[in-house]
């Protein structure tokens, strides 16, 4: 596999702006001063013996990157990448008939690093990629935008490592360490969630997980955009509903083997009366197998109007589930370990609102998860014909990708042609 590797925060333990002047080219590296990640040696040295191809992929100077590369860890570099740009890499991997041939097959490729700007590079060109944090953020170079804590989640990496030996575990194991609802389309069994929200307070915890992605451009074609859209599909199958809820189960089974304390309900957001198709999450939340006894605790308001997914923003889909969604009365709530399922997850103001109410209620423990959540759009490719950018869309029906260069007549700017892209 070719592993396409950050430097700084990744290799290096220099994502601090004191290294900037270093970091430009402006000032002479001397690379025995250079501070390592602990392990980094070992690690990418660990890479070779195994076959693969790491290369270090920087947006710094040459000045810097060129003797760090050579010096501390013997391998190839490309600097001054501009990520997310991807000019600069692809050049490299053509300009090498080995990476070319590889890149054919972007399962022969990895994307390692500690920044959403890395996920998104990767994402541009359609290879998995691992989100890593090896390090504290404390003083952070503001360019790269760690610290907004959900930004490179929302970005969408395939993975996630807080070692290199995560890394190392992912490379050896590539289909068992994707999310659990991601692997069950691929007949994996796993219990990765992504993370969204860990509060652990004297009241209880809080927790909001996520067990797919949905992609807004380009990305991996593990990503399953695609299967979020097949939920609301009157002819939506058997199998589709079962590898879907067996995902959920996997996790729910992963979460058992580590959690000590006992869950007493576990419930889904429901249906509203005109939900198309008819017990559109039910139906998935039935097929979950699950020790936790299941059980209804939400209800619409009969008279609801508009939909969740027309509300603007955070704000107003928080007060419409406020206002439309309530607990089922004569319930008993006092001291309940409580787990919801849910189909997507975009702001977070479902979780929120529902986690409210039941606190209120004097719920303890909450575990939210959603089996998918919608990532941060990335931009595609220009119009060959006019130019201008254009989207990745899903037809709603069949699943199928296409390029879009959406023209007036569906709220676009662009002149109506369209590109298929070849499932795969
Ligand atoms: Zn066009």
């Amino acid at each position: 596999m070719v592993i396409l590797l950050d430097l700084d925060g990744t290799l290096t333990d220099t994502a601090y702006s004191k290294y900037k002047e270093l970091k430009d080219g402006k000032i002479e590296t001397q690379t025995l001063k250079i501070p390592l990640i602990p392990g980094a040696i070992e690690f990418v040295n660990e890479l070779k013996r195994l076959g693969h191809r790491p290369i270090i992929v920087s947006d710094s100077h040459p000045n810097y990157v060129r003797p760090i590369a050579k010096n501390l860890f013997g391998i190839e570099q490309i600097n001054l990448t501009d990520k997310p740009n991807t000019t600069k890499t692809i050049d490299h991997l053509e300009a090498n008939e080995e990476l070319f041939t590889l890149f054919q097959n972007k399962d022969n490729f990895l994307m390692v690093g500690d920044s959403f700007l890395d996920i998104e590079l990767g994402r541009r060109l359609n290879v998995r990629t691992v989100l890593t944090k090896f390090y504290s953020t404390d003083d952070v170079e503001e360019r790269d935008g760690i610290g907004d804590d959900w930004k490179p989640l929302k970005m969408g990496p395939t993975y996630y490592a807080k070692t290199y030996a995560d890394v190392l575990e992912i490379i050896r194991e590539p289909l068992k360490n994707l999310l659990a609802v991601e692997a069950a389309f691929q007949g994996e069994k796993t219990g990765k969630a992504v993370r969204f929200k860990d509060f652990n307070g004297k009241d209880g915890i809080m927790a909001f997980r996520c067990l797919a992605r949905q992609e807004g451009g380009e990305i991996d074609k593990y990503s399953k955009g695609d299967k979020y859209y097949q939920i609301e599909n009157p002819l939506r199958g058997k199998d589709f509903l079962e590898t879907l809820s067996l995902g959920v189960s996997n996790y729910l089974d992963e979460i058992d083997r580590y959690q000590k304390f006992k869950w007493d309900y576990f419930t889904y957001v429901s249906d509203k009366i005109t939900t198309q198709p008819p017990n559109k999450m039910k139906e998935i939340f039935d097929l979950v197998e699950s020790k936790h006894p299941k059980i209804k605790l939400f209800e619409w308001r009969p008279d609801v109007k508009g939909s969740l997914r027309n509300q603007p923003n955070y704000e107003e889909r928080r007060k419409f589930i406020d206002f439309n969604l309530s607990l089922l009365d004569g319930i008993d709530y006092k001291g309940k370990n409580i787990i919801i399922l849910d189909d997507q997850f975009t702001t977070s103001a479902t979780a929120y609102s529902i986690s409210t109410k039941l606190r209120a209620a004097g719920a303890k423990n909450i575990l939210f998860i959603a089996l998918f959540y919608l990532v941060s759009q990335v931009h595609s490719m220009d119009c060959p014909i006019c130019k201008k950018p254009m989207a990745i869309k899903i037809n709603r029906k069949d699943g199928n990708k296409f390029y879009s260069c959406t023209p007036p007549r569906y709220k676009g700017e662009g002149c109506g042609n369209i590109i298929n892209i070849a499932n795969g």
